[in-house]
């Protein structure tokens, strides 16, 4: 099966040392990491720039959607831009989604990565629920790393309004957990970026537990190799409706396009 159109839901535009999370080599220029995606056969990529560690100030924030955004300028074929917000500021992150949604139409906010960039789980603190009104007020989709199922449910079933792709598949157990509340949750969805699909057969499981409108391709690249994750996806021989939904039309649907 051949498909025109794959898009890759969970990118991490690299911009420099610091925000380039390939292990073994550097990503090079946003030209040479989105011609990588293309050769795999990806036509679309949407994501956000992260970097590790607590922000001094909320300007580091802003300079990664700035760069999130100057990149759409230069791709606005390929390119569709994920911002990122912080709880530690949170008057300035919802500043920052009026901004970037507001003024600049974007539409994705992840994947946030708390863990990484200094709030682990905590997706439904004060502050954080402070920001997640900011972004229903703008109809944006919430592209989100956590670890603890009960939270993403709290968040899902708080906020009913707004879309929630959790990234991530993950091991037996975990898996498990995430794809039965993906199956029970509205506007949970699941990204099947990252671990999840060497593990043979799971993205059938999943079909079959959340059916095929609750999944979104996605590699997490540049930490991983875009490849592997359309051969691994397309060697489960599932139903070629299964993947024009998977591979793009899940995804545009739950943005709206
Ligand atoms: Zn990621």
């Amino acid at each position: 099966m051949k498909f025109s159109e794959i898009i890759d839901c969970h990118i991490h535009p690299a911009i420099d040392r610091k925000t380039d999370f390939c292990w073994y080599h550097r990503s090079g220029s946003i030209r040479k990491q989105f011609d990588d995606l293309k050769r795999a056969g990806i036509t679309k990529a949407c994501g956000s720039i992260i970097v590790s560690g607590k922000p001094v100030s909320f300007d580091v924030i802003k300079h990664l959607n700035d760069a999130a955004l100057s990149i759409r300028d230069r791709y606005p074929d390929f390119y569709i831009p994920g911002i990122q917000i912080h709880p530690d500021f949170p008057d300035q992150s919802c500043k920052e989604i009026e901004r970037c949604c507001g003024r600049h139409d974007v539409k994705w906010i992840g994947e946030l990565v708390g863990y990484l960039m200094g709030y682990e789980n905590n997706y439904t603190s004060r502050n954080m629920m402070q920001i997640m009104r900011t972004i229903a007020k703008f109809n944006a989709v919430v592209n989100l790393h956590c670890s603890d199922i009960y939270v993403v449910e709290k968040l899902c079933k708080s906020m009913p309004e707004t879309k929630f792709v959790l990234a991530h598949p993950w091991e037996r157990d975990v898996f498990e957990s995430r794809i039965k509340a993906v199956a029970q949750i509205k506007n949970l969805y699941l990204d099947c970026s990252g671990t999840g699909i060497d593990r043979y057969g799971m993205l059938k499981k999943a079909a079959s537990i959340a059916g095929r409108k609750k999944l979104l391709f996605g590699s997490d690249y540049p930490v991983n190799n875009p490849a592997v994750y359309i051969y691994g996806a397309l060697f489960e021989k599932l139903q070629e409706n299964f993947y024009k939904d998977f591979f793009a039309g899940n995804f545009k649907k739950v943005l709206e396009l």
